[in-house]
């Protein structure tokens, strides 16, 4: 059976790179096999937060996951502390992971390695993030290219048990997005396009940011001192990028005959607004809707927690077996 497992973290609103490398494609899989989407609110203990911004930023989350058209009668949606099982399934696995490998993941050393105050759970968190995933025995995990890593962390962990122990955890694949899996800033598109960039960040595009809004930042959005548009991620990233992204938003994975179409940076910038602004209008709308709702949200998330301890339940008691706890 297809089992399809992703998360979003509520650090930050969500951007157009959430959408386009996980967000979106949530929705495309939900009705082919059993998927299980959750917002990894534990994962936003790991960095400095405020509980009540965290709070809202997980409602808002959950909300947009809504709106972009995931159905909770056909995959289970839930906040990952609902669910203690996933913590608990951490520890084992924390058991199974080395110190030497954590501290390598890059996005660790890019977050927190060798600075005071950097938090334990930085350290540890692409482990509770196999834990959410093994969990369900997913076989496929849809997310941005930034996850690449993680996830071989989560693939290694799964076999390094199943080794040890017995055969417990499916071994899941990453499922990259074709186009726009790894959408970058458009002030600066050597730097991947993040949440947790500043709210009036002018190189990061948000799902909820209005037409107008959404226009400004991509006309003004940087490219080079070139004039031909070409496909070209090295040479000419912030054009690259540009093209990724009308390639993500009209659904068109040949880059380069995309790129042959534009004569000028300027035509290419008022298609890339309006592919932006037409994905995004039907979830803002829906967005507004759900947002006149919180209880509705609210009731789906509780649900959706009951439904997911259920399926990891068997998992956890496989895997404290296997390891020697339990009787
Ligand atoms: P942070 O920078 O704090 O890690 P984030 O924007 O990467 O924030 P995550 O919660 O880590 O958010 O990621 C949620 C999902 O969105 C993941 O699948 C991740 O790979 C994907 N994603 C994040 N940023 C991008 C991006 N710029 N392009 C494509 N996918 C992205
Ligand atoms: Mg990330």
């Amino acid at each position: 059976q297809r089992v399809v497992f992703s998360g979003i973290k509520p650090t930050g609103r969500l951007t157009l790179g959430n959408h386009l490398g996980a967000l979106r494609r949530f929705a495309d899989v939900q009705y082919t096999g059993r998927c299980v989407f959750s917002v990894v609110d534990l994962h936003a203990l790991t960095v400095d937060h405020r509980p009540a911004r965290l709070r809202a930023l997980t409602r808002e989350t959950a909300t947009l996951y809504l709106a972009a058209g995931l159905d909770p009668d056909a995959c289970v949606l839930f906040r990952q502390s609902d669910v203690p099982l996933h913590a608990e399934l951490s520890f084992l696995l924390e058991c199974t992971a080395y110190v030497g490998e954590l501290n390598r993941m890059i996005q660790y050393k890019e977050k927190g390695r060798g600075r005071p105050g950097t938090r334990v759970s930085l350290l540890t968190y692409p482990v509770l993030m196999a834990a959410d995933i093994l969990a369900y025995r997913a076989s496929e995990v849809p997310v941005g290219d930034d996850q690449r890593q993680h996830l071989e962390l989560a693939r290694d962990l799964a076999v390094r048990f199943n080794r040890a122990y017995g055969t417990v955890f499916v071994v899941p694949e990453m499922a990259p997005a074709q186009v726009a899996a790894r959408v970058m800033n458009l002030q600066d598109p050597r730097r991947k396009m993040s949440k947790d960039d500043p709210d009036d960040a002018p190189g990061t595009i948000r799902l909820l940011d209005p037409p107008d809004v959404v226009r400004r930042k991509v006309m003004r959005a940087v490219t080079d001192s070139g004039t031909r548009v070409r496909y070209d991620l090295e040479g000419s990233p912030g054009v690259g990028n540009l093209i990724e992204i009308l390639g993500g938003c009209v659904g068109e994975p040949d880059l380069e005959s995309l790129a042959d179409r534009y004569t000028s940076y300027g035509s290419l910038k008022r298609d890339v607004a309006d592919a932006v602004i037409a994905l995004l209008e039907p979830l803002q709308q829906r967005y507004a809707d759900l947002a006149d709702d919180p209880g509705t949200v609210e009731a789906i998330l509780r649900k959706g927690a009951e439904r997911a301890a259920e399926l990891a339940a068997p998992t956890i008691t496989a895997a404290k077996q296997a390891i020697g706890l339990a009787a």
